[in-house]
Order: C-alpha cells, then structure tokens, then sequence
C-alpha cells in the first residue's frame, strides 16, 4: 500500500486551534504521512477582509513550522485565477509516487458543501475526504455520503476529535475589539498579527 498524504485547504485567516487540532487527529487516526496546509489564493467566493494571501500563507507557515509532520505549500497561493480543489490534488499526484493515496481534511459544513462543489464526483474519484465535526454545523453528513453513493461510502470518512466552537470570523472579531485569542491561536502568529496590525479595526 501506498503512503497517505493529508491535504489541508483553507483560507485560514486566521489559522486557528480548530484547524491544528482536527491536522493532528487527521495524521493520527488516518496513519498520513505528512498533512500539507494549502492556503487558498483569493477567491471571488469569500471575502478576504483586505488580507493579501502572503499574509495568510506567512501565518500558516508560522503555525506549522514546529510539527515535524506539518508542511505547507504554495500551490493555491501561487496560482492565478479560480482555483478548484481538484486541479491542486492533480498538482499534488504529479509530485508523489503513483501509489500514493490523498485525504483531503475538511469540516463539516465544508462537507455538506460537497455536493455543490464544482467537479465534485471527480475529486471523489482523485481523493478521499476526512471530514471533522464542527459545532453549530450539525448538518448530517450522512446525507452527503447518501448523495455520492457508493463513491461516497468509499470516500467520505468521519474523524473522531475533539469539537472546537472556533472559527476565523470569531477570531478576526476578537481581534477587531482588542480581546485576548491568546490559546486560539499560535504565539507566534499572534505576533504577526500584532506587529502587522491586521484585523483591527
Ligand atoms: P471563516 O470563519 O473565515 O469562514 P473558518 O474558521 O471556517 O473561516 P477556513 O480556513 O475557512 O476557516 O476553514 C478551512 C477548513 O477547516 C474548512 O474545511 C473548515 O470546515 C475547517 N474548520 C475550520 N474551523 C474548524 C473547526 N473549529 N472545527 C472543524 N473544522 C474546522
């Protein structure tokens, strides 16, 4: 059998506890060899707050930097125009032996998105999804695995941890208002975020 390898999108602004832990619970219970953090270039779809994607990448490159099985790639960052998640993980497959096996790391309301997602049966057929519980979204995911059928029976696979009620908006609101994310989010991305003066108001 081939290696596992995680994959990680996210606009991750800011990275958060939320997005390590459910990283190391995905390496863990999924026996991947490494997690790779893709921080999305700028999409049409979200809003970014005025933070330019170097910035995003910095911090996760920031969060990261200490775990020996964390890495971070510039693929999404580097690209120009819309990117979509499959043409990242046909990136990924040319850089690894043929054997190798994809998970990407998604949580639940990314998940229940699925079934939108552009190209969507064919990155069920490139990778498998690991799917993290996520608080306030409790949307059953069952009912996107019903969706894809048997490829999502196959490829969809639920990780068991610890349940964060922790996203980037909350944080950028802390921030915005002066309050502590100390334990939120990394020391050393909190002093990014100090030095570089973002998300205040
Ligand atoms: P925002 O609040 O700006 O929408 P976010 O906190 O959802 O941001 P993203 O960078 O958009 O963060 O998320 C990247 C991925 O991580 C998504 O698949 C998302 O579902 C997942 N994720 C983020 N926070 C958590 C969390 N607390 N628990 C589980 N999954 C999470």
């Amino acid at each position: 059998m081939g290696q596992r390898i995680g994959i990680f999108g996210g606009s991750f602004n800011p990275i958060h506890i939320g997005h390590l832990v459910i990283a190391e619970a995905a390496w863990q219970e999924f026996g991947l060899e490494k997690v790779i953090f893709v921080p999305t270039g700028d999409t049409p779809h979200k809003d970014m707050h005025h933070i330019p994607k170097e910035m995003r990448y910095r911090m996760v490159e920031l969060a990261v930097e200490n775990n020996p099985h964390f890495a971070i790639s510039d693929i999404e960052v580097r690209r120009t125009g819309i990117s979509y998640t499959v043409d990242t993980i046909r990136e990924f497959q040319k850089s690894f032996p043929g054997e190798t096996e994809f998970y990407f790391i998604a949580g639940t309301d990314a998940v229940a998105a699925l079934p939108s997602w552009k190209y969507n049966r064919h990155l069920l057929e490139l990778c498998h999804f690991i799917c993290a519980r996520r608080p306030g979204n409790e949307r059953n995911i069952k009912e996107t695995i019903r969706y894809f059928g048997d490829l999502g029976h196959e490829k969809i696979h639920c990780l068991m941890t610890p349940e964060l009620a922790v996203s980037s908006t909350i944080l950028r609101h802390r921030i915005e208002l002066g309050k502590s994310v100390r334990y939120l989010i990394p020391d050393p991305v909190i002093d990014l975020i100090e030095q570089e003066g973002i998300y205040r108001r």
